[in-house]
Formats: structure tokens, sequence, C-alpha cells
């Protein structure tokens, strides 16, 4: 093991191992190196806030927080190109898929670790976070989804609900806009079609007066006829009533001439 195919390096989360060329599945890469410590120790020192302690056995743990463990700088993930492997007292590290160079060296740090450290805080293996934006996307587009259907829920309420005023309005609003529509075509048609009445109308007075004119002469004339007739009977009437009264008045003064002479006989 004297040239390591892979280097230490800046990651997404800190370090990281990183292939420098191409790596073969199934091939060695480090051993997990530190001091073998018991469980009892171990919690003190995960207490204190080591996050290096690889677990052997229900009885003994591995230290890897010294810096000479190359093996701590891999990271975590849950779709991983690298295991670990417990060899008796040993733990080592090899790849379950072939990496390409530049590729960053990833292994699982083991459910209990995941479920302590990873998961309260989200891991931010290229799993994780593919996982965590197609659900994002999938939540945008649910809302999405959701409030797509709320308006139309909301539009049909609103057509539905408001029928009896709104849709009245509606109506009326249609209405009032198709009656525009057509008196607008009215108002075009009856600016020609007055123009017509217009003349027609013009032609029918005309037509009228001659025939009122007409009518009216004739009427005259009939009344000039009648009274005419009127009037010559009144001045046959009156003629005969002057003779009368002619005739009475003679009469009369004769009557007082009479009168007069019987009172002078008297008053003698
Ligand atoms: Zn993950």
């Amino acid at each position: 093991m004297s040239r390591r195919p892979f280097r230490v390096g800046r990651s997404k989360t800190g370090l990281g191992l990183f292939a420098t060329e191409p790596i073969k599945k199934g091939q060695f890469l480090a051993y997990y190196r530190g001091p073998k410590i018991t469980a009892a120790e171990s919690e003190k020192r995960e207490a204190r806030g080591n996050r290096y302690l690889y677990e052997i056995n229900s009885r003994w743990v591995i230290d890897g927080s010294p810096r000479y463990n190359i093996a701590r700088y891999g990271n975590h993930s849950c779709r991983p190109n690298a295991e670990t492997d417990v060899r008796g007292h040993k733990v080592l590290i090899r790849t379950i898929k072939n990496i390409k160079p530049g590729e960053e060296i990833t292994y699982h740090y083991g459910k209990n670790y995941f479920d302590i450290y990873l998961r309260p805080i989200g891991c931010k293996c290229d799993k994780c976070i593919e996982k965590r934006r197609k659900e994002r996307s999938a939540k945008i587009a649910e809302t999405k989804r959701r409030k797509a259907l709320e308006a139309r829920k909301a539009a049909k309420l609103a057509a539905n609900g408001v029928a009896a005023s709104g849709d009245a309005a509606k109506a009326v609003q249609s209405s009032s806009i198709v009656a525009s529509v057509l008196s607008d075509k009215k108002t075009a048609l009856s600016k020609s079609s007055q123009a017509k009445k217009v003349k027609k109308t013009r032609a029918k007075a005309t037509t009228t007066k001659t025939a009122s004119k007409s009518k009216a002469a004739k009427a005259k004339a009939s009344k000039a006829k009648v009274s005419k007739a009127k009037a010559l009977k009144t001045t046959s009437k009156t003629k005969a009533g002057a003779a009368k009264a002619k005739t009475r008045t003679k009469s009369g003064s004769t009557r007082t001439a009479a009168s007069k002479s019987k009172s002078r006989a008297t008053k003698r």
C-alpha cells in the first residue's frame, strides 16, 4: 500500500476522499485506523462530541479521530460507492462500484449513526439532496395542482352559488352586451331604414295631405252646399218672419190706435 488511488479534498460538507485514478469495484482502499477502546469508554467520548467511533462488536470500538486515520475523511452516503467491512478487530474500506477519477468516495456510516446524527439535521449526501429536491418539486407541483383545483372549484361555486343574483347579473350583462350589439346593428340598420322611412313618410304625408286637401275641399264643398241650403232656408224663414211681424205690427198699431181712441173717448 505504497500509493493511494485517492486523496483528501474539499467536499460539500468539508473534506472528503476523491479518486485520483479509476478504481475498480471491490478494491481495498484503507483501514479505519485508531485506538481500540471499550464500549463504555466509547460512550464517554461520544458524549464529549467524538463522531469517529466505529463499533467492531458489542464490547469493542475503534476511535478513528486521529488525523492519521485517512478513512475518517470519507463522507457518509445513503448511495455509497464504498463500504466498511469488519475483519476480526480491524475495519477496512473497499469499493463496491467502479469509481472514476475525481469522483468522491463515500460509504454508509451505519443506521445508528444516521438516525442519531444525520437524520435530525438532514443528510447532505447526493441521494438525500436529490430526494429532497424531488420531494420539494413534487410538493410545489402538488400545491400548484391543489391551488388550480381550488381555483376551479371556487369559479364553479361562484358560477353556481351566485346563480340567483350573480347569474342574473351575468345574464343581464350578457343580454345587455347582446342588446348593445343588436342595437348597434339596429342603429346601423335603422339609420339606413330611417332614411328610407323618412322618404316614405314624406311621401305618405304628401299623399295624405293631398288626400286630406281633397277631402277637406269636398267636405267644404258639401258644407257650403249645406250652408247655402240652410242659408236659403233661413232667409226664407226670416223673410216669412219679417212679413209676419209686419203684419202683426200693422195690426198692433191699428189696435193701439183703436185703444187710444177708446181711452180718449172714456176721458171725455
Ligand atoms: Zn443520505
